[in-house]
């Protein structure tokens, strides 16, 4: 026996790393094409830490630096924010190891000094969310050092003034106060530009050395007012400093809102990475720039993305100077830019996957500053997932697994009405940064656009720029309009990832913030009046445009556009192709008409899992008839009813089973609160009374007797055919006759599965059933016919969920109904818990809202029980879900793991609905 001799090995080898315990390691070097940390060290050395260490591995020029981990983070919040005794001093080798790669020193001033910068880093990018310091190291005699040794004045003292003014704000804390219209380094620049130059818009490039120096002299004394303390002058001082303030920006405000929104957990934490300065500042063989290996909007394969020359990494993102198109680099600096068409491909063909990346040319040499995958559209993650596949880059099942199933239905967005908007006359041009169209009010504000949508407005969100303040506001708006930045700014990056259409950058927008207008192409639009933008083309128009179904659905339902000439209806045909061999699992859609279902077969779906017979008596006026059954105090007025609405729902069924084919329809009996049908103003009441023929006060009178406290715990659901056993025999009646009538005429076999819903006690379930396999006795007898149909209920109460091995008796299969399961189980009214949801999702009482996502330890436990006690009593029986969640892609993975037969959902949430369940058999 060899086994216990290997463990005792193992034994003694853990014993001995044990007498001389490590100290715990929380800074990581990189650089130099070597690193102590890569790729897949997210979670301790956050996304842009790992993927420097990787790019360093790879060999990708990265300038050297470290990681702080994660751990520190959560150290320094559980320790009232102080840091591990151990990193002072591994901060400390760092710093040499930055120093020795370069060659140069921190603080020095005799040499070139060595300046770093200090960025944040968590395990998920929280774009603009969290702070970052450039040029730290600089003080009044190291900035003569970087003159003197780089020869450049102009270049040192714009270092600095950078500086000072990031640190000012960031680490210091000098921000605009509510009484300032503006930031107040941003005031002190204006008025030394104004005093110097003669006006306050002037390019910072204008400014000389002088000026820089004097700007340098002028924020620190705003600091000093500000904050009663001086500038610090000791590097180290400054860098620790730095590093406080980005760990302390987990904590702020916009990235708890970001997180909140992203589902990102407070714990994991920002990694600080720290590392050696390079610049794109120093003349025109320099610049900055961020890229994508494609483009993030469409997903088309193309170098994307923006630079500046001579300016640094912040210039570019903050829509202060527009950039250029990456793709016109060559122009300038030829060899960089084929250096960098170079890493493109490096950085593919080693991460699988599109790359979102800052780089920086300093006197004409690239250097790589970070690497993300690139966040991008729905539309995008499809093209990109897809023809990454047919590249070879990945395999198909990692393909499924790329495209978010939430996003996929970007792909279904309305596109503007082709006819209005050639008819409409463009009025500004901007950069299209998130595809689709909207059309809304415009806002000014973020605060102010949020309370529009609260009032039920569109809105659109029309700012100079945006900044992460904005955030809320773009969270409630249709679409995001800015005048100033490019593709990659604050609100290019944010509408991307959150699927809204937005325009960038539109430079013919002349916005008054205190006006609260727009001006543009001659005419003033103030706050709440209308306007349109095209994300996809990048285009701004007047007033309210109708929008049009998106190149998917034109092609899939209008029949209106060819499959060749659609890219993204081929990819998503492809897509939604791998889904159907990943799972066995299949969606079915709700649907109550013969559009719908026609709509949700061409989007795959299997067949229908619900059928809402009460939405077919709204129509026309079946309602009348409808009302005059429900107002009959007599059965044989409600016989006489309930005749007028039997060839209505028998004629609906037809359409439905000819629309499926022969693909299985689970149809609902009658289920609504009765007073959803009832008029309730006098005026409607009276126009009913004369429409029947009977008085007023009858009508009154029964709208009295049949008020409830409580309609949705009243008498609905299996209820009502219980006590009106006539109202469900005329249902079963229209049913079969339905699919004797389309087997006749259409050779269409249909096996109806019939529904009885809100069965809590196994009795209700059997009196039913009996009286509709009466009335298919009596159908087939009459019709000459063979009927096959399944009976089965829904679970939507938490008495049937417990009791199913006793209703499965009865039952031929289930369908968990989810609204009303979460309803009954949470004891929260479906209709009314909107008032308190938010408040709870805030104080952590639940993470998401339970009625949009299944709430697994309450509504989720008794779907549990249901399945294993139904299974226990009909192993082979059928498992559905018909609630909303079915759309919902982390309940389609609770049910997969259930192992539900299939999920519903609405027809256009039929693609996210397959995407997630193949995601979900493939995990
Ligand atoms: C349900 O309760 O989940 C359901 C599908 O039925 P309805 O929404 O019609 O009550
Ligand atoms: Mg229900």
């Amino acid at each position: 026996m060899h086994k216990p001799k290997t463990a005792s090995r193992t034994v003694i080898a853990r014993t001995v790393i044990k007498a001389e315990p490590k100290a715990p390691r929380y800074v990581y070097l990189f650089g130099d094409t070597r690193a102590d940390g890569d790729g897949s060290m997210k979670p301790l050395l956050g996304g842009k830490g790992a993927n420097l260490a990787e790019m360093a591995r790879i060999g990708l020029p990265v300038p050297p630096g470290f990681t702080i981990t994660t751990e520190v983070c959560t150290h320094y919040y559980a320790n009232t924010q102080s840091y591990p005794s151990e990193l002072a001093g591994q901060v400390e080798d760092g710093i040499a190891f930055i120093e020795k790669a370069m060659g140069n020193h921190f603080g020095d001033t005799k040499g070139l000094p060595l300046l770093v910068s200090v960025r944040s880093g968590a395990r998920d990018s929280m774009p603009g969310m969290m702070d970052t310091i450039l040029n730290l190291g600089l003080n009044d005699k190291t900035v003569v050092a970087l003159a003197r040794e780089t020869g450049n004045e102009r270049f040192a003292w714009d270092c600095y003034r950078r500086f000072v003014q990031m640190y000012g704000d960031v680490v210091l804390g000098v921000q605009k106060l509510p009484s300032e219209d503006h930031d107040p380094f941003e005031s002190v620049i204006g008025d030394l530009k104004a005093e110097r130059h003669g006006h306050r818009e002037i390019e910072d490039t204008k400014l000389s050395s002088d000026d820089l120096k004097e700007l340098v002299a002028r924020f620190r004394a705003l600091i000093l007012k500000r904050t009663g303390g001086e500038f610090p002058q000791d590097p180290s001082k400054q860098l620790w400093g730095a590093v406080g303030a980005v760990f302390g920006s987990w904590m702020n405000d916009r990235a708890i809102v970001y997180r909140r929104k992203y589902g990102i957990p407070s714990e994991w934490g920002t990694a600080v990475n720290v590392q050696a300065m390079v610049y794109g500042n120093t003349g025109d063989q320099s610049g900055s720039g961020v890229a994508f290996t494609r483009d993030p909007a469409s997903g088309e394969k193309k170098f994307y993305g923006e630079f500046l020359i001579n300016a640094q990494g912040e210039d570019v993102v903050a829509g202060v100077r527009t950039p250029e198109p990456v793709d016109q680099l060559w122009r300038h600096l030829p060899e960089a830019f084929a250096k960098l068409e170079e890493i493109r491909g490096t950085l593919e063909r080693h991460f699988k996957d599109v790359q979102d990346f800052e780089f920086t040319i300093q006197n004409g040499k690239v250097f790589m500053l970070q690497t993300r995958n690139g966040k991008r559209t729905g539309l995008a993650a499809l093209r990109i997932a897809v023809e990454m596949e047919q590249e070879g880059l990945i395999d198909w099942k990692t393909a499924v697994r790329r495209v978010p199933a939430d996003q996929l239905d970007q792909v279904l967005a309305p596109v503007f009405d082709r006819k209005a908007v050639k008819a409409a006359k463009r009025i500004a041009r901007g950069l299209p940064a998130g595809p689709g169209a909207a059309s809304g009010r415009i806002y000014l504000n973020a605060e102010r656009a949020v309370a529009a949508a609260g009032r039920g407005e569109r809105v659109l969100l029309v700012r100079a720029e945006t900044s992460p303040e904005d955030l809320r506001g773009m969270i409630a708006a249709e679409g995001i309009l800015t005048a100033r930045g490019g593709v990659s700014s604050h609100a290019a990056l944010v509408a991307r990832q959150m699927g809204k259409v937005c325009v960038c950058g539109a430079a013919e927008l002349a916005i008054d913030y205190t006006a609260r207008t727009v001006t543009v192409a001659g005419t003033t639009y103030k706050e709440g009046d209308y306007l349109s933008i095209d994300g996809t083309a990048g285009e701004v128009y007047p007033g309210e445009i109708p929008t049009a179904p998106s190149e998917v659905i034109r092609v899939l339902i209008d029949r209106s556009f060819d499959v060749q000439e659609s890219v993204v209806c081929q990819s998503f045909q492809k897509l939604m192709g791998w889904c159907a061999s990943a799972t066995k699992m299949s969606v079915r859609a709700n649907a109550d008409t013969p559009d719908q279902a026609e709509y949700a077969i061409a989007f795959g779906a299997s067949g229908i899992g619900l059928t809402r017979t009460e939405h077919m008596f709204f129509k026309g006026d079946r309602i009348d008839a409808m009302r005059e059954m429900i107002l009959a105090d007599n059965l044989e007025d409600r016989r006489k009813a309930l005749a007028k609405l039997l060839p209505y729902q028998q004629a609906d069924f037809v359409g439905i089973f000819r629309a499926l084919k022969e693909r299985p329809a689970t149809i609902r009996f009658l289920d609504p609160p009765l007073h959803e049908f009832l008029p309730h103003t006098e005026d409607q009441q009276r126009d009913l009374a004369l429409k029947l023929g009977i008085p007023v006060e009858k009508i009154a009178r029964r709208v009295g007797e049949l008020h409830e406290f409580n309609p949705m715990l009243g008498f609905r659901g299996c209820r009502l055919g219980i006590v009106f056993p006539e109202v469900s025999e005329m249902q079963a009646r229209a049913i079969f006759e339905a699919a004797a009538e389309v087997e006749r005429h259409d050779g269409i076999h249909v096996k109806p599965e019939i529904m009885i819903p809100l069965v809590g006690f196994k009795k209700e379930l059997d009196l039913q059933v009996e009286l509709v396999r009466r009335v298919a006795a009596e159908v087939a007898a009459e019709r000459k016919v063979k009927l096959t149909y399944l009976v089965g209920t829904m679970i939507e109460v938490p008495r049937g969920a417990l009791t199913a091995d006793a209703i499965a008796q009865t039952a031929e299969f289930f369908s968990f109904g989810t609204n009303d399961l979460t309803q009954t189980c949470l004891g929260m009214s479906r209709d009314d818990s909107g008032s308190f949801l938010p408040p709870y999702i805030e104080a952590d009482i639940i993470r998401k809202n339970p009625f949009a996502s299944i709430d697994l330890d309450g509504t989720g436990e008794l779907m549990r029980i249901a399945v294993e006690k139904g299974r226990r009593t009909r192993p082979d029986i059928k498992l559905g879900i018909c609630g909303e969640h079915g759309g919902d892609p982390s309940s389609i993975k609770f049910c997969h793991s259930l192992g539900l037969t299939y999920v519903s959902c609405s027809p256009f949430r039929v693609p996210v609905a397959r995407l997630a369940a193949a995601q979900a058999a493939l995990e």
